[in-house]
């Protein structure tokens, strides 16, 4: 465990905002190159390959390496940045935040512009992204360039790791860090697995899934499963009924979301066997939202694909939540599943 908290740490703390992946794809390389074939495709995804007792059926393991962020949209002759969203933000939860905006000097902290009360005379109805500015203490075009700026740079939240109540690990971007913890905590643990396993980090998922649907082609799998870090909804109010994403009660396995209808027989064996090894898991219909696989289960004449998730509380803002027993589930289930999916088992959850 002590080494999963630490994977998770690492990942969590680097900056990886959509089309700036390099230093998550450095950090994932590093953990498993020594035991797969590490490619990379013209967009930035990283597929490592992993043979088991046999070459097929081929497995796509996937996860994303972006988090939300954004990048340097324009600079006000005074000084101030402005934010394009890269991924989904809302917009009232950003004054008085930090970013950090990645120079060619290193990174600069800067705080979302936020008016005080005393200043205020009604609260805004409606906050834009576009209407924030972010201060990193210039007084001019000049002074931003001076410290390494431009248009383009990329930014993330200034957040930190932490650890609450031994059990909670809090920072930002655990959407997806905690799938990449996933994935390369399962590749590592495979000993025998009667698959080829395509281990696929992929790169730009919150803007539309973009590297998933290059990576598939490099991937060329029979089957596959996304790793994610879905948006926790058990927090007073959110949810209408009872929870399906509720931290501590295990892995989320998707059955449903406007994206994608999961392919029944393989999320169906998937809690079978969840249920079999005594690994906790809760089912979810989500009603909005997607994920990597509504382009893989639509690649190369349709691919039967299932999500499996660890709910992040408080999920694209600065900080979200995460809990210990739901990495750990999820992880039991992606080996569960990996060491049991062979031609034969695979071929039984196909049409005939
Ligand atoms: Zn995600």
């Amino acid at each position: 465990m002590k080494d999963l908290i630490k994977l998770l740490e690492e990942l969590s703390s680097c900056p990886g905002p959509p089309g700036g992946e390099e230093p998550v794809a450095n950090l994932i390389r590093k953990h498993l190159k020594s035991q797969c074939q590490i490619q990379r495709d013209g967009l930035g995804s990283l597929i490592a390959f992993k043979e088991g007792t046999r070459k097929q059926p081929r497995i796509m393991l996937t996860a994303h390496m972006d988090e939300v962020g954004f990048m340097l949209q324009n600079i006000t002759k005074d000084g101030y940045l402005r934010l394009q969203p890269l991924g989904g933000w809302i917009a009232s939860h950003l004054p008085g935040q930090r970013l950090h905006v990645h120079g060619s000097k290193g990174a600069v902290e800067g705080i979302v512009a936020s008016i005080p009360p005393h200043f205020s005379k009604e609260q805004k109805s409606e906050v834009k992204v576009e209407d924030l500015l972010l201060d990193v203490g210039a007084a001019s075009r000049d002074e931003v360039a001076s410290l390494g700026l431009q248009l383009g740079d990329l930014i993330t939240p200034a957040s930190h790791f932490a650890v609450y109540n031994e059990k909670f690990l809090a920072n930002k971007g655990w959407d997806d860090r905690v799938g990449c913890a996933v994935l390369i905590a399962a590749v590592k643990k495979l000993k025998k697995h009667p698959n080829t396993v395509a281990a696929a980090a992929t790169v730009q998922e919150e803007v539309g899934s973009r590297g998933a649907v290059t990576a598939v082609e490099v991937a060329k799998p029979q089957a596959a499963i996304v790793l994610e870090g879905p948006p926790a909804d058990d927090l007073p109010g959110v949810a209408k009924d009872s929870p399906q994403g509720a931290l501590g009660k295990g892995c989320q396995i998707r059955l449903y979301d406007p994206s994608i209808i999961i392919h029944r027989r393989f999320w169906q064996w998937a809690a079978e066997l969840a249920q079999a090894k005594k690994i906790s898991h809760q089912l979810a219909v989500r009603q909005s939202g997607a994920t990597d696989a509504r382009a893989i289960h639509l690649a190369q004449g349709g691919i039967p694909t299932v999500v499996l998730g660890v709910p992040v509380r408080h999920a694209h803002s600065h900080s979200g939540l995460i809990n210990l027993h739901d990495v750990q589930a999820t992880l039991d289930l992606t080996v569960a599943i990996l060491e049991k999916l062979d031609n034969k088992k695979l071929k039984s959850l196909l049409p005939a």
